[in-house]
């Protein structure tokens, strides 16, 4: 996936449960990568064309594309072709000519999808990448997993996906930590009490290149295939749905903070907000119900 996956479950877990996690992650990237020849990504984007039986992987790019339209494509599934272009985080990393990103489509309303025979297809010009949304999604599948198999305590930490299962002690929440970005790996700015939830950070600092003192990173603006500008550093959504959670932190960074609280307002109130702003305040969802200690610098 990309990013470092780290799962600790209550003492006396048995080693089974940890290696069927893992095989569950591994599956889950085998299928759903845009660079792992023969996944299921790989073969659309390459034949412009695929049919998918698994149902659940059918839903999440059916569920995909339903969340471009939500969020009027700043989250944007069909933007792989860019994503590419910019290659950060790899050995490729560049600034692509305009000419390059003159050339790419992404316009998400172009895809058609077949819900009765399960077929997907693509114009020419575009990829899909689930980059913003996979994560959330294999912690999903993660915690349907473990309830099955009776893990009552634990976190996951998929690359920024966390999801808490349980309490630390009875009553205790967890405590978790968001972290400063650009800072050192581990230190936080604030410190959230939470039990039994998924919660999902983006920023700017997971992955970027630096160039003559510009930063360069991961998230894209649709609107511009240029890394985002934005106004928050840190965008951390908190809810049940860790799929839901995953797309849309990375859709706030990429909004800055009027347009996000707006849109969770109207369109995903099951969900709350923390993001740090480019002048380190603080802003949050109304009403926010999770007690959070900041954290001096
Ligand atoms: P995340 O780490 O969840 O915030 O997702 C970032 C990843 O999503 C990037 O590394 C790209 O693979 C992909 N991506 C970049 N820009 C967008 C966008 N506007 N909409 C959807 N996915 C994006
Ligand atoms: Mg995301």
């Amino acid at each position: 996936m990309g990013t470092i996956c780290n799962i600790s479950l209550d003492e006396g877990s048995s080693e089974s449960i940890y290696t069927g996690a893992f095989n569950l992650l591994s599956d889950i990237d085998t299928n759903l990568s845009r660079t792992k020849e023969g996944s299921l990504i790989y073969t659309l984007n390459k034949e412009g064309h695929v049919t998918i039986e698994n149902d659940d992987y059918f839903n999440l790019i059916v569920r995909s594309f339903e969340l471009a339209q939500t969020t009027e494509g700043a989250f944007d599934p069909s933007i792989g072709k860019a994503v590419a272009l910019w290659g950060i985080g790899t050995e490729d990393e560049r600034i692509p000519s305009q000419e390059e990103l003159d050339a790419v489509n992404d316009d998400y309303t172009q895809v058609v999808i077949d819900t009765e025979k399960h077929t997907i297809t693509i114009p020419k010009g575009m990829e899909v990448d689930l980059g913003a949304i996979g994560k959330g999604y294999a912690t999903d599948k993660l915690i349907a997993y473990f309830a099955e198999n009776g893990v009552t305590r634990g976190i996951i930490n998929l690359g920024g996906n966390v999801y808490v299962i349980g309490s630390k002690d009875e009553g205790t929440p967890w405590k978790i930590g968001l972290q400063k970005p650009f800072d050192q790996r581990g230190d936080s700015f604030v410190l959230l009490s939470l039990s039994d939830t998924a919660v999902v950070t983006s920023g700017a600092y997971e992955r970027y290149f630096e160039k003559d003192g510009t930063i360069y990173c991961h998230i894209l603006d649709p609107k511009t295939l240029y890394p985002a500008q934005t106004d928050i550093q840190s965008s951390t959504i908190i809810g049940p749905d860790a799929t839901l959670c995953d797309a849309l932190s990375t859709t706030c960074f990429i909004l800055g903070k009027e347009k996000a609280l707006a849109l969770l307002d109207t369109a995903f109130p099951e969900v709350s907000a923390l993001f740090l702003l480019s002048d380190n305040s603080i802003a949050t969802t109304p009403q926010f119900p999770y007690a959070y200690q900041e954290i001096a610098p």
